[in-house]
């Protein structure tokens, strides 16, 4: 269990009380899941079928975004994303990786953790967590979803469900 010290620590809690428009995809994740833990480089033909598993056609360049995403399994920015596609493949334009990020987005593939207007982050793990994010280096981390409790929720809105609680955990070092 995480403490969180307030003194020590700036949190932000992002509630989305959108309607969930939706219903989560119910696809056997399995095999990619295993991919995703392992750190290990993701056949194309895994990739391939993820993506259409979300309602995805798998074109070149869709698979190259994908692949820039989930065989390193970091926390990325587009530009990231974009630099990391464009080292083997120079063609891919910013706003085909803007656009297709987008489309994964959209499509429940990658998780956009927003942690100021300026700084956006693409996330392959798609399963609750939280993040903590590093105000010095920039670096954000993962925090599992049952090392934090979040309690006192306010009274939603009417017509309203919470469709989940995205906590953001901002840490610096200890001065001296
Ligand atoms: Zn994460």
């Amino acid at each position: 269990m995480v403490g969180i010290a307030i003194s020590d620590h700036e949190t932000h809690i992002r509630l989305s009380t959108l309607p969930l428009l939706q219903s989560p995809l119910t696809h056997s994740l399995t095999t990619f899941s295993m991919h995703l833990s392992s750190h290990a480089p993701m056949p194309r033909a895994t990739i391939s079928e993820h993506l259409r598993s979300h309602g995805i056609a798998p074109t070149h360049q869709r698979i190259e975004i994908a692949n820039a995403l989930f065989s390193r399994c970091e926390h990325q920015s587009a530009d990231q994303i974009l630099a990391a596609v464009n080292t083997h493949h120079s063609e891919t334009s910013k706003a085909t990786v803007y656009n297709t990020l987008k489309l994964f987005l959209e499509r429940g593939l990658v998780r956009e953790v927003i942690v100021d207007p300026n700084k956006v982050f693409y996330d392959p793990n798609t399963a609750p967590h939280h993040h903590f994010y590093n105000m010095v280096s920039g670096e954000l981390t993962d925090i599992p979803a049952d090392a934090l409790e979040v309690s006192g929720m306010p009274t939603l809105p009417d017509g309203m469900l919470a469709e989940s609680i995205d906590v953001i955990v901002r840490i610096r070092p200890r001065a001296g």
